[in-house]
């Protein structure tokens, strides 16, 4: 017998569907499903990473535009598309979002100090029409670290675009 309400039970799934569609769960279940194997919120790193994936030496932070001030200049603290930060207490939401950015810094600076890489998945990304281009853009990069980390050799293409990159600078020289 089913002893949920209606009422009950839409308020289940309302939270079920809520969890699902978290950005963290768009990321975990679209690296899972490309064959990618992660450990949740590791405690003992700095900023408890939302998914840790060992083999490759990474951390993956899943920010909330809002939060982390996606895309918001803070010199001009001009808005953003996905993080618009209100008018009321205006002064309060960007001494936050400071902090937060501030800290975000920090936190991936002492990873890579210990070697970690670190990717930042925005939620703005994670929207249906980008979802999986972003996805394949993350198994990317995780495949070109553990290339590099293991001492392949760069694809040649790399050594060119580098020295385009320096030409304008050797020339100013002279
Ligand atoms: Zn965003």
């Amino acid at each position: 017998m089913d002893r949920l309400t209606a009422q009950q039970r839409h308020k289940n799934m309302a939270a079920i569907r809520s969890k699902d569609t978290k950005p963290e769960m768009i990321v975990r279940r679209g690296l899972w499903k490309r064959g990618f194997r992660y450990r949740l919120n590791h405690k003992q790193l700095p900023g408890h990473p939302d998914l840790v994936l060992r083999k490759y030496r990474t951390c993956i932070f899943v920010n909330g535009c809002f939060w982390h001030g996606h895309l918001v200049d803070m010199q001009t603290l001009e808005n953003s598309e996905c993080c618009k930060i209100p008018n009321t207490n205006r002064d309060f939401w960007v001494a936050k979002i400071r902090r937060n950015k501030k800290r975000d810094r920090e936190e991936q600076r002492t990873l890579a100090s210990m070697g970690w890489h670190c990717i930042t998945v925005w939620e703005c990304e994670l929207k249906p029409q980008k979802r999986e281009e972003t996805l394949d853009s993350i198994a990317f990069t995780l495949n070109h670290i553990w290339l590099q980390d293991h001492g392949a050799k760069s694809v040649p293409y790399s050594d060119i675009v580098e020295e385009n990159i320096q030409m304008p600078i050797a020339a100013e020289d002279f």
